[in-house]
């Protein structure tokens, strides 16, 4: 399976420019999109999900040309937005049941079939009888993915579906998410960085609708090893490094001293030790070089 994107831009009408030429070479297995609050995710994931219309560009899924033939696309389509409303008082199994019907699934053992899939898929078998409306955030998300699960998807999107889930629900809809992954392409947004690395064997990163980079997680982490150093430092301290160092993030320790976290190709001084690197050293890196070259666009 194949998902190309080649050249997709969107300005919207206030003069916005939220995709800036996108190109993207997505294959079967999980795709992460990672980027900061209005990046542009949403606005490719909606694209993606034909909702709506780019300005130009083109994408292909398989054989299918999406902006020629948007239904042939919808049929194996599943998608997950940011916000999505239940019907109050509606259990699960009653609202899967509805949207079978809607989805054409016309015979009723095969309802029943798919529904009993989803509903174990997802982890949500014993509470079938309860109504959505009244489940917790996680079991709202879990119940998403069950629901776009029924036409048998291909291609799944899914919209920063860990936003506001706490540590135990974020690891059972991941987990969700890994076995459905399997044998279709999901492509899910995100602006958490654990999300991607624990999940995805392809992933970009957005900002300012670019893409900064674009590949294998474990790959791009590879690729800056024994480029990554950490210093602690007390809080009164200061750590002055030429600009051939660049400083990722810093994190405080209980005792209020910190560690800095540093990229540079060779050690920055002997208070320096080598760390592993990690996937949110590649996104700091790649946000520091993207906002540098803005800032010197702009002077
Ligand atoms: P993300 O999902 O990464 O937070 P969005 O795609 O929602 O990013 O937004 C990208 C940019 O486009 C932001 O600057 C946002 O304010 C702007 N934007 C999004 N939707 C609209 C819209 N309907 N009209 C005007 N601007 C929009």
């Amino acid at each position: 399976m194949n998902l190309i994107i080649q050249d997709l831009k969107k300005t919207y009408p206030n003069g916005k420019a939220a995709l800036n030429s996108i190109n993207l070479n997505i294959g079967t297995g999980m795709f992460g999109l990672l980027g900061p609050n209005g990046a542009g995710k949403s606005t490719l994931m909606r694209t993606l999900a034909t909702l709506q219309l780019p300005d130009a560009g083109s994408i292909y899924f398989n054989e299918i040309d999406v902006m020629k033939d948007p239904m042939a696309l919808r049929r194996i389509l599943g998608y997950l937005p940011q916000e999505f409303g239940v019907y109050p008082g509606l259990s699960a199994q009653d609202l899967l049941e509805y949207f079978c019907v809607l989805k054409g699934i016309n015979s009723a053992s095969d309802r029943k079939r798919i529904i009993e899939y989803v509903l174990e898929l997802t982890n949500l078998t014993e509470v079938r009888r309860q109504a959505v409306s009244r489940f917790s955030g996680g079991m709202k998300q879990r119940f998403g993915i069950a629901q776009l699960l029924l036409n048998n998807p291909r291609l799944i999107i899914v919209d920063e579906p860990t936003a506001g889930l706490d540590p135990a629900e974020r690891n059972r809809f991941l987990n969700v998410l890994r076995q459905v992954g399997t044998e279709s392409i999901v492509i899910f947004s995100s602006h958490i960085v654990d999300d991607i690395s624990e999940l995805c064997n392809q992933f970009a990163i957005l900002n300012h609708g670019e893409i900064l980079k674009n590949g294998d997680p474990t790959q791009s982490i590879l690729d800056l090893t024994g480029m990554i150093w950490e210093r602690n430092i007390q809080t009164h301290e200061e750590a002055i490094y030429s600009h051939e160092v660049i400083r990722l993030s810093s994190k405080y320790h209980p005792d209020n001293s910190k560690v800095l976290r540093l990229f540079a190709s060779k050690p920055p001084d002997n208070m320096c030790v080598p760390a592993q690197p990690h996937l949110e050293d590649v996104y700091f890196l790649e946000m520091h070089r993207s906002n540098d070259s803005e800032q010197n666009t702009a002077i």
